[in-house]
């Protein structure tokens, strides 16, 4: 068995990528606990990796989209100082257009992918921060940059994730504390299904394996990388994307209009 390294809070640990990193952070030597509605989904995965690994592995079932439910979760991570990693992975996501989607399906996504991940993340960082160690990785998505490629919400909320965790990068400079945001392309997982179109329907060559997707992102987060995009090959599309967004940051407020709008 690996050396202990405390435990690691997972949410949307009953499926797809969630659960594979439930498993890989036993076999690292993280203890767990794993949240998502499906308590029975939970224990069947928390069995088989408390059989495979020996490490304690709690199950929380909580729907992350109910206020009082969150709390629970909140106060968890507030509290318990064996928690040493949030793993913000619960999400659902649409391919829905703008005109067929339903409004308050997209409330239900925005609770869950948005304001859940938020305030899991504004419970666990004082902690982390206060014992100068901790890390946090949020699941994002590559729509997070690329919005026009399925719903837009969906899109929207994961360019949420992006921008929180860009900040929060800034802002825990020094501390101790890490972070890592995952920008997934397409993983075979249920997510597709739920989401309104089978994965079989995408081209093979843009789906990836979600063990193959998980592993990725662990390596990266080994690796102490912050963006990690394991379906990008050529990294340096996104340290130019980043180097140019952040010359054009310090450019964007001044004191007049440009000249483009200054009346001839
Ligand atoms: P998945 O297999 O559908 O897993 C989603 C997980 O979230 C499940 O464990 C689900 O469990 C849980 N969940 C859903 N609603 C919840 C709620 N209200 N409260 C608590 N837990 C909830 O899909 P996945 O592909 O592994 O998705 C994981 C993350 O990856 C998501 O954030 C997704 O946006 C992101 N992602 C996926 C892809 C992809 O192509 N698959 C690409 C980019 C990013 P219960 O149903 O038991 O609650």
């Amino acid at each position: 068995m690996n050396k202990a390294k405390g435990t690691a809070l997972i949410t949307g640990a009953s499926s797809g990528i969630g659960a594979l990193y439930a498993d890989r952070l036993a076999r690292q030597g993280y203890d767990l606990i794993l949240v998502a509605r499906s308590a029975a989904k939970l224990e069947t995965v928390a069995e088989a990796i408390r059989q495979a690994t020996g490490r304690k592995v709690d199950t929380l079932p909580a729907d992350l989209a109910k206020p009082s439910d969150l709390r629970l979760i909140e106060a968890r991570l507030a509290n318990d100082r064996s928690i040493a990693m949030l793993v913000n992975n619960a999400g659902v996501g649409s391919t829905a257009r703008a005109l067929d989607a339903d409004v308050d399906t997209m409330s239900a996504m925005v609770a869950l992918n948005v304001e859940a991940l938020m305030r899991l993340t504004y419970a666990v960082v004082p902690a982390f921060v206060a014992r100068g160690r901790g890390t946090i990785v949020n699941i994002a998505s590559i729509v997070a940059v690329a919005p026009e490629v399925l719903n837009g919400v969906y899109g929207g909320s994961k360019a949420f994730v992006l921008a929180f965790s860009q900040n929060l990068l800034s802002e825990i400079e020094g501390t101790g504390v890490k972070i890592q945001v995952v920008l997934p392309g397409a993983t075979a997982t249920d997510f597709w299904d739920i989401a309104g179109t089978p994965v079989e329907h995408l081209p093979g060559e843009i789906v990836m394996r979600a063990d193959q997707l998980v592993d990725a992102a662990l390596n990266g987060l080994a690796q102490g990388e912050f963006a990690t995009i394991p379906g990008l090959h050529d990294a340096t599309r996104w340290d130019a994307f980043e180097a140019a967004r952040q010359a054009m940051a310090g450019e964007l407020s001044t004191n007049t209009p440009a000249a483009r709008y200054l009346a001839a």
